[in-house]
């Protein structure tokens, strides 16, 4: 799919919340800059949330409240090149039937990525839009 601005990715973050089925693991690929954090920001709206979706990458991890007892955990693996601990953290927003979980740069973590997750890859068009699809 041609997402060609951060408006339409934060759409089409919006759009995907509509699919949202509790528990759910969606792992994003894409290149620093592709627009990963931008479309969790809109899904996160679309799930209604509040307050700002800011990228995770120095604290590791973020979690959102949404309605309804259920939570967002946001992974940022970037700056974590031995996830150590976080593996333990992460395996238990895996495993929280209440609760989506979102990682970017989670390829060091892929063992315990549930083979079921979403995967979503965004890459850099010619044009300087993004080619978003489901791997
Ligand atoms: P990532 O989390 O993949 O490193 P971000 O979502 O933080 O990327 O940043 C994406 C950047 O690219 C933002 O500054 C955004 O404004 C810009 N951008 C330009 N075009 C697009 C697009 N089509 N989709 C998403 N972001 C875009
Ligand atoms: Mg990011």
């Amino acid at each position: 799919m041609k997402i060609n601005s951060e408006q339409e990715m934060l759409n089409y973050g919006r759009e995907f919340a509509k699919k949202i089925k509790f528990p759910m693991v969606i792992e994003l690929i894409g290149d620093v800059g592709a627009g990963k954090t931008t479309f969790t920001r809109g899904l996160a709206e679309g799930l209604g949330v509040k307050e700002p979706i800011t990228s995770p990458s120095f604290t590791i991890s973020k979690s959102y409240a949404l309605p309804n007892n259920k939570h967002l955990v946001h992974y940022d693996f970037y700056r974590l090149p031995d996830p150590g601990l976080m593996l333990d953290d992460l395996n238990e927003s895996i495993n929280n039937k209440n609760t989506l979980t979102i990682i970017e740069w989670g390829n060091t973590a892929i063992d315990i990525l549930p083979d079921d997750r979403a995967v979503v890859k965004i890459e850099y068009t010619e044009t300087g839009g993004r080619n978003l699809f489901f791997q």
